[in-house]
């Protein structure tokens, strides 16, 4: 949070898993959700054509009309694509089907990598007070994936506890490392966090361990569990934390934020 006098640049969180269905748009919303609700103001980028996080957050398409794609490919300012949610302090940048054009329309642009940063990170940005950018991305490591990673501080892993969630985290790892390389250096990675966690599961069990073994500190120790109440919820246009706030999923959400405040404190002391 800023401290009264000079707004402080947001902070800007990549949430990228080239898996579909892992927990990424469902992170994004209700971490935002959870974020917002102990006073840090947050926008939600949704980077992902399908708009799932935009159809979540109750944006009706027809209230679309200005877009991520106008942000990447129209030069539009931020400030004219963001709109308010139903949360306070809760914020969407919406997507629609428009997006999916992008790659095809960037090939010929030099700085197509660069664009999303551009759009979130010059000072007018800073003006309108972010303390969270969270970015949701599309179940691919293409050119929108490149752009939230090349704009981001930081990079958050949704991880499903099923078979095989390790092995789509190295090729994760591999783009990570040329991101750095070519574009963005101070890339850090914020955490990876176990979703749709089922504690009396042994493949959740297992693939727990061997992330912790093979990630140590990296895994965050909230896990998000599997709750029926997180599924219901957008298609209520609702968070958890109000479709139903007393949940084991809007709990799970709470401490997720709580330990992510409390690690980068940590971290810059
Ligand atoms: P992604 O954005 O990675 O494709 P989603 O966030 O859309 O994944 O999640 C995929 C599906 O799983 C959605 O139907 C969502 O409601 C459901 N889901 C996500 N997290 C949970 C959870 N913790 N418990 C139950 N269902 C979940
Ligand atoms: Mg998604």
């Amino acid at each position: 949070m800023s401290d009264g006098t000079s707004p402080r640049a947001a902070k800007i969180i990549v949430i990228a898993n080239q898996k579909g269905g892992v927990g990424k748009t469902t992170t994004a919303i209700n971490l935002g959700a959870a974020l917002a609700e102990i006073g840090q103001k947050t926008l939600i980028v949704d980077l992902d054509p399908q708009g799932n996080a935009s159809t979540g957050l109750g944006i009706a398409l027809s209230d679309r009309t200005v877009t991520t794609y106008d942000l990447l490919l129209e030069d539009a300012s931020l400030e004219n694509v963001y709109q308010k949610t139903h949360r306070e302090e809760l914020f969407v940048a919406p997507s629609t089907t428009d997006l999916s054009s992008a790659d095809i329309e960037l090939v010929s642009n030099e700085r197509r990598s660069f664009l999303l940063h551009d759009a979130l990170r010059r000072p007018e940005v800073t003006k309108l007070g972010f303390d969270h950018i969270l970015i949701d991305c599309p179940p691919s490591l293409n050119l929108l994936t490149i752009n939230a990673m090349v704009a981001a501080h930081s990079l958050l892993v949704p991880l499903q506890s099923e078979f095989f969630a390790l092995e789509g985290l190295s090729q994760l790892m591999l783009t990570l490392r040329e991101v750095r390389q070519s574009a963005n250096p101070s890339l850090r990675i914020e955490g990876v966090v176990l979703t749709m966690f089922d504690a009396r599961n042994n493949l959740s069990l297992q693939v727990e361990q061997d992330a912790r073994e093979a990630l140590g500190e990296l895994v965050f120790n909230t896990r998000i569990p599997r709750n029926v109440r997180i599924s219901e919820a957008p298609s209520f246009a609702q968070t958890v934390l109000e479709y139903d706030t007393r949940s084991k999923g809007s709990a799970a959400y709470r401490a997720l934020a709580e330990e992510m405040i409390a690690r980068s404190v940590r971290a810059s002391d």
